[in-house]
């Protein structure tokens, strides 16, 4: 069967839906591009109340509907459950509508803003709190757990060509269903592998989190080719330009924020970037500079990144570096020796 046909047939026998299916509940957010609210449809399967969301989108909708059916096809267990995508209205001044499963009341960010993370987060993904006195080395598990669901859920994405570029603790979802944490809003990613690598001109990239070379393919490689010449061509472009390590950067800065309790806000994180920058991004010379004066909370972050020989701060600076070359891949990064071969195994069992 070819992956088309495999496409279209699974297509029939999921529920289709219309504007008027979808009674709307709170909202969940609001970007530049569009609104998403939590709903309610009487169509099964997803008849319970509040059982999706929807996005309404603007022009840009239609990309994120084709990254969000390949992501179905390709690697679902990484992002968000994608039940049905659609546009609405005329072509002209039209949106789109992009329909998931309801994952999760909780964003790895939300979870994150709480005092008592990473312990919240620890019962969620384990159902039961362990034994283990409170401490840096039951922290340093959870933590662990959390960046190897990440880790995981981003290999799939770039094993499927997809590029995300907006990854955050805000587009992460805690799926109460899985127990995992899981990818959304692949609302600037780019798919290499067929070409499909839009960016608006007036697309802002999340400056807190953004990699500091800012473009993912270098700025030779001539705006995104056209559909057949692409298959051809960007396998030898992902090699050159390794575009996923951008999100590797983001990713690493993610972790630092679960290490260190004091770069956990916006203003903290900011003032990191600065940090860094001054230090040529450099993570063990800004290790220098802070870790003398140091107060209780960076000192903990340190501790905990130290443990068995200081492998979370060999993984932690093989990601945050200057050169995408010399990041790691996300799936190098799943067979470091911080996930131990408990870890990896785990990992075995998730799909
Ligand atoms: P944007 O950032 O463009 O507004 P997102 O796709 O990131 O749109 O969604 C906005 C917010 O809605 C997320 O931060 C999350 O809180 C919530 N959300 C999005 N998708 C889901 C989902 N599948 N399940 C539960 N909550 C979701
Ligand atoms: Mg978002």
């Amino acid at each position: 069967f070819d992956m088309f046909v495999l496409a279209f047939i699974e297509r029939l026998f999921r529920p289709t839906y219309r504007k008027d299916d979808f009674v709307l509940g709170k909202k969940l957010g609001e970007g530049a591009f569009g609104v998403v609210y939590r709903v309610s449809s009487a169509k099964k399967p997803y008849n319970k109340e509040g059982d999706l969301v929807l996005k309404k989108a603007t022009q840009y909708g239609a990309v994120e509907i084709w990254m969000n059916e390949r992501v179905r096809r390709a690697c679902a267990s990484s992002c968000a459950d994608f039940v049905y995508g659609f546009m609405e209205g005329s072509s002209k001044k039209g949106e789109y509508w992009l329909i998931w499963r309801f994952e999760g009341e909780a964003t790895l960010y939300d979870l994150m803003l709480s005092k008592d993370f990473p312990y919240n987060v620890e019962t969620m993904i384990l159902g039961e709190v362990q034994n283990l006195p409170k401490g840096i080395e039951r922290e340093n598990k959870i933590i662990q757990t959390i960046m190897g669901q990440i880790l995981f859920a981003l290999d799939g994405l770039h094993s499927t060509g997809i590029v995300h570029r907006d990854i955050k603790p805000q587009n992460i979802i805690f799926s109460e269903g899985s127990r995992t944490f899981k990818i959304i809003d692949l609302g600037a990613a780019a798919d290499l592998r067929v070409g499909i690598n839009y960016i608006p001109k007036e697309f802002l990239l999340d400056p807190r989190y953004t990699a500091p070379e800012q473009y993912i393919m270098s700025t030779q490689t001539p705006s995104a080719p056209s559909a057949p010449v692409a298959t051809a061509l960007s396998p030898v472009l992902w090699q050159l330009n390794l575009p996923d390590r951008f999100d590797i950067y983001s990713t690493g800065l993610i972790f630092l924020q679960m290490a260190f309790p004091s770069l956990r806000t916006d203003s903290a994180l900011i003032q990191f970037n600065r940090q860094l920058k001054r230090c040529d991004y450099d993570l063990v010379a800004w290790r220098q500079t802070v870790e003398p004066r140091a107060g209780p909370d960076l000192r903990k972050g340190f501790e905990l990144l130290d443990l068995d020989g200081g492998i979370g701060w060999e993984l932690l600076t093989s990601m945050i570096r200057y050169k995408a070359r010399q990041r790691t891949s996300a799936k190098s990064a799943l067979a470091h020796p911080y996930f131990g071969r408990e870890g990896l195994l785990a990992l075995s069992f998730m799909q």
